[in-house]
């Protein structure tokens, strides 16, 4: 297969000449148009003049003439390729080449850019045209095939699914703020309007809101920050209707419900009911306005410019009542909400030097006391004591002040994410699926993003190393495995170079010596306090480069998103989240089906051996939180994945900005440029013999079954005249450019 065919399917792929690399080598002619910086400025664009030496004039667009080194110069592409619509069909694939071709499409409200196979979406911080119905339609009807859109990637995982048979899955990943919730909604309005037809698409789409009330909060990067991670599974039946769903989510640290950043809310779904709760309802929970709770007024942030939580709050029952949540149900879930609040603004008194409390006699305890159904003394003594069992006796033993706050915020917290798990577990009775139909399920996953802050505790380490798992998910899919199916054809593997994040997963994730496993070994000492922990990471954990240790109980880690600076201060207390037995007792004894069903739950998680020895400490919430993880992902392995990269332009949140910094660093961190890179040389797309026979072998007699699929195939892509350099042929597969199957796709389209 050495000659080339000039006619065939698909169009010449661009040159892979050496000009992909970083250095400039080709002959500096005159007027060729290139990029150049000049010091610590950004790349410009401009002519060259005139090469003398290690020193090239350039002529920029502004009719400057700058003398730049020749080492900081990359070719520009010629002004035919501005803004194309997959970074692929580039000529130069350079970083100044790419900032320009996003921002290009970026100024015109092109907001969607291929990376080869990955979407990459631009946060426009404004309404623009593109996502509406008469898209919706225009892309099912396939009428807009390059231009590069969510809905384009939700209709082929649609269409593969429906072709193959094989679940799918589309994978949105990006910083905090980038766009990722956003985005995600938008496929699943296609997927509802491609598989809709029922009415349960309209209720799918509706957990959105739900879960975005209690789910998400507004953090200093975001005003509508998803705090869990969240894959949901849609169903499909035979025929590739929507019948059901299933969520699954990834527990997030709940500390925010007592404790945030100054400026930071808690989950929105707090004030909403404040703000717009009808009055039997307030009259029922005792409800005050969101200034009167402690819970929510001590980060000095209690709304949201351009929101009306009262009207969030009508929406959030209409959406409650469109997945067929009972009233009932509604009004114990905003009782537990209450309970929470009321909870913040019990007080205590220390009585003894030894700094014991009693619980004040307030509004807040009673009315906590009445929304869970148990006797306020009872909750008074829950509070302020703990039962200590020695041999058969119980021991009754006071708290101190720190103790007793404790443990209200303890309460608080597991009612809180108890609430949670039990409302995500009514979506899902209520999405549970009749009909359906093994291999057609399309999985998006959601999760929050990486994130920075001034300062960084447990809850953004977290949330990182959620990213770091993810990331490793995608560097499998397009390096790693890649590579293993190439050398297992007995194919030539061009290596290609990417940021691999094996090293920093290791440091969360081995065992008895990472981050995660040191944390729980911590936390089981008695007198452990943050400090213990941040020396033994420094004793530990120095030898992995990603980890650097800092003064005062500081440490950095190395993600590949970037370096984030974390301080070890109440990590050890938010990785507990131990049920205290005295609480778990009072919820059982609670009249409320809620508090009730909760204490069992709570009573079901705690290990049975750590029962038997008395305590009650459940699986640490570091641990917890990354077996739910690999859940996740191990769902998602078993999928056909399609990627959206979501990208931040400005850290402003302002609409037409483009940060050219911003920008690169999140084109860099995740390797958009190897992954285009690798198109461009690789090929991406495999199909097994077999599979490629069942496709396009339509034309071939019957008796081809006989013959060795390998020479089957060959003969196939002779037919179509597919030219040699866009495919090769291993023992048992065979494999694409990108971009291939398309047109292989469209042949038969025409042929059929
Ligand atoms: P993430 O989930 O990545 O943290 P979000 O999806 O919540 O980010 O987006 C943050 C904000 O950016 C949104 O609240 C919205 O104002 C804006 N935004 C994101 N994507 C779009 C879009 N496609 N069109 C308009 N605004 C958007
Ligand atoms: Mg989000």
């Amino acid at each position: 297969y050495e000659e080339r065919r000039s006619e065939g399917v698909g169009a010449p792929q661009p040159s892979t000449s050496p000009s992909d690399g970083k250095k400039f080598n080709c002959a500096l002619i005159k007027d060729l148009r290139v990029w150049c910086h000049h010091r610590d400025a950004k790349w410009e664009l401009g002519k060259i003049q005139s090469v003398s030496g290690d020193v090239t004039h350039v002529k920029s667009s502004n009719g400057k003439v700058l003398a730049v080194p020749t080492e900081n110069i990359l070719p520009a592409n010629p002004d035919v390729l501005d803004g194309v619509s997959d970074l692929i069909q580039l000529s130069y694939l350079n970083e100044p080449s790419v900032i320009q071709n996003l921002q290009y499409r970026y100024s015109r409200d092109m907001i969607y850019t291929k990376a080869g196979p990955i979407l990459v979406a631009l946060n426009p911080y404004k309404e623009v045209s593109l996502h509406g119905s008469d898209l919706i339609a225009a892309y099912r009807q396939k009428r807009l095939i390059d231009n590069p859109h969510v809905f384009a990637m939700a209709d082929t995982a649609y269409s593969e699914m429906m072709r193959d048979g094989k679940k799918q899955s589309i994978i949105v990943s990006g910083e905090s703020g980038s766009g990722k919730t956003e985005t995600a909604k938008f496929a699943m309005q296609y997927l509802a309007a491609v598989g809709g037809g029922s009415g349960i698409e309209e209720e799918v789409l509706q957990t959105n809101l739900i879960l975005e009330s209690f789910g998400n909060a507004k953090t200093l990067r975001n005003d509508n920050s998803s705090r869990f991670g969240k894959l949901i599974e849609i169903n499909f039946s035979k025929a590739g209707k929507i019948c059901g769903a299933e969520i699954q989510t990834c527990k997030h640290v709940v500390s925010r419900v007592v404790q945030r950043a100054i400026g930071e809310r808690s989950y929105h779904v707090f004030y909403q009911l404040c703000a717009g709760a009808p009055i039997h309802l307030k009259e029922k929970l005792n409800l005050k306005a969101a200034n009167e709770y402690e819970y929510l007024k001590q980060s000095n942030c209690l709304t949201i410019t351009d929101i009306d939580d009262a009207k969030r709050f009508h929406m959030l029952t209409e959406a409650l009542d469109i997945v067929k949540i009972c009233k009932e149900d509604q009004e114990n879930a905003f009782a537990m909400l209450a309970t929470v609040l009321w909870l913040g603004n019990i007080g205590f008194s220390v009585i003894d030097e030894e700094n014991h409390v009693e619980v004040d006699m307030s509004e807040g305890v009673t009315n906590a006391a009445k929304l869970m159904g148990c006797k306020v003394s009872d909750l008074m003594m829950t509070l302020s004591t703990r039962t200590l069992q020695t041999g058969s006796e119980n021991v009754i033993q006071k708290l101190t002040l720190s103790q007793a706050i404790d443990t209200r915020d303890a309460l608080a917290k597991s009612l809180y994410a108890s609430l949670f798990d039990w409302l995500v577990g009514q979506l899902n009775k209520s999405l549970e699926v009749g009909d359906y139909y093994a291999g057609k399920s399309i999985s998006i996953l959601d999760i929050y993003g990486f994130e920075y802050f001034h300062r960084n505790g447990f809850e953004q380490l977290c949330i990182n190393y959620a990213n770091e798992r993810l990331q490793q998910h995608i560097n499998q899919h397009f390096f790693k495995l890649g590579r293993e199916e190439y050398s297992q054809n007995g194919m030539d593997w061009t290596n290609v170079d990417f940021v691999d994040n094996m090293e920093c997963l290791e440091l969360f994730e081995k065992k008895q010596i990472g981050l995660l496993s040191l944390l729980d070994e911590v936390s089981a000492l008695p007198k452990a306090t943050d400090m213990t922990f941040a020396n033994k990471l420094k004793q530990n954990l120095s030898s992995n480069a990603c980890f650097k240790a800092e003064k005062g109980g500081a440490f950095r880690i190395c993600h590949f998103a970037g370096e984030v600076l974390y301080n070890t201060i109440g990590f050890l207390e938010k990785n507990k989240d131990s049920h205290h037995s005295d609480y778990i007792e009072l919820l059982s004894s609670c009249s409320c089906q809620l508090p009730q069903l909760f204490a069992s739950r709570m009573h079901n998680q705690v290990s049975p051996f750590l029962k038997l020895n008395g305590a009650t400490q459940q699986q640490s919430v570091g641990t917890n939180f990354k077996d739910q993880l690999f859940k996740l992902m191990e769902q998602l392995e078993r999928t056909s994945p399609h990627f959206i990269r979501c990208i931040k332009p400005n850290g402003q949140h302002l609409p037409g900005l483009y940060e050219h910094d911003l920008v690169l660093q999140q084109l860099r961190c995740c390797g958009i440029l190897e992954v285009v890179r690798m198109s461009k040389l690789g090929y991406p797309s495999w199909m097994t013999h077999q599979q490629f026979t069942e496709r396009y072998g339509f034309f071939l007699s019957r008796n081809v079954a006989s013959q060795d699929p390998l020479s089957v195939s060959v003969n196939i892509l002779e037919h179509f005249s597919v030219p040699p350099d866009t495919y090769q042929v291993g023992y048992t597969k065979i494999f694409f450019r990108s971009g291939q199957i398309a047109s292989l796709e469209e042949v038969r389209h025409r042929t059929l």
